[in-house]
């Protein structure tokens, strides 16, 4: 029977698991994100412990990754902050330890193939996942493709207008400083009030700002991408009143315009915490 080694590659952790094609994950084990040697040796060591010879691998990585196809650096992380993670191959050495195919995404990829496949999108034809937390990330699946361009999309990067009562905030992104990311992010949260969103009352200020800077970037989605469904994830999305937050403000935002109307088709995660394993899963499929 078909047996696929995940990975799940974290800032903070990196989880490993070994399943079925049906996502039955008979094993995994954690690991503490140190130095691309350690981590990936530790992987390699417990792979051939648990699942020596696999039928193919798939890794769901933090990125920026290097996914243009032909590149002499193809699956190595891009520049990063991550010590010591910058230019690392995260494929070649996975390669020459096992007789199989090795795939990468990025983990927002992974987890869009996994909602689309088994999630929220299971039938639907066409999902966007979008993850507000540390970050701001998109990956958009049609027909159980992947969307790439010269590599993959970096959607929380995209430019929204600016709330009338956010006029002085420089944003947090270390290249754009106010684009999505820059505003919405936890970290943009955090730099305003000083807390996370989940610690402010849902009538402060702050968190209507939130869910109009995510409606609005959910109408610019739909107007591009026109998803059947819209899962919103991560850190920032956990609190509790956000979600129907953005679904008001996307449909203010949107006017009637678009097919799709954003009280059905924004949702949250279909999958537990799983959903990152299982997004290495799909990548390891798709090989
Ligand atoms: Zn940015």
């Amino acid at each position: 029977m078909a047996q696929y080694g995940l990975i799940e590659a974290g800032g903070t952790k990196v989880l490993l698991g070994v399943s079925d094609a049906a996502g039955a994950i008979s094993a995994r084990h954690r690991i503490a994100t140190t130095t691309p040697e350690e981590v990936i040796g530790a992987a390699i060591g417990w792979f051939h412990e648990n699942l020596p010879h696999p039928t193919a691998i798939g890794i769901a990585s933090f990125g920026p990754l290097d996914l243009s196809p032909g590149s002499e650096t193809w699956g190595h992380i891009r520049h990063t902050t991550k010590l010591g993670w910058s230019g690392a191959d995260v494929v070649g050495p996975f390669s020459r330890a096992f007789a199989c195919p090795v795939g990468i995404e990025t983990d927002v990829n992974g987890a869009a193939l996994a909602e689309a496949r088994w999630g929220a999108g299971a039938g639907s034809g066409s999902l966007l996942y979008l993850t507000i937390g540390t970050g701001v990330g998109g990956g958009f699946v049609s027909d159980g493709r992947l969307l790439h361009g010269l590599s993959h999309p970096e959607m929380g990067h995209i430019r929204v207008p600016r709330h009338a009562d956010d006029a002085q905030f420089a944003g947090v992104c270390p290249f754009h400083g106010d684009c999505l990311e820059g505003l919405a992010s936890g970290p943009a949260v955090i730099a305003r009030w000083g807390c996370s969103l989940s610690e402010l009352p849902q009538e402060h200020a702050g968190a209507a700002m939130i869910g109009w800077y995510l409606g609005q970037a959910v109408c610019s989605f739909q107007a591009v991408m026109d998803p059947a469904r819209i899962v919103l994830g991560g850190g920032v999305m956990a609190t509790p009143w956000l979600l129907d937050m953005v679904k008001a403000e996307a449909a203010t935002a949107g006017g009637g315009y678009f097919v799709g109307d954003p009280a059905a088709v924004v949702v949250g995660p279909g999958l537990g915490s799983d959903s990152g394993l299982l997004g290495a899963l799909a990548v390891a499929l798709a090989l």
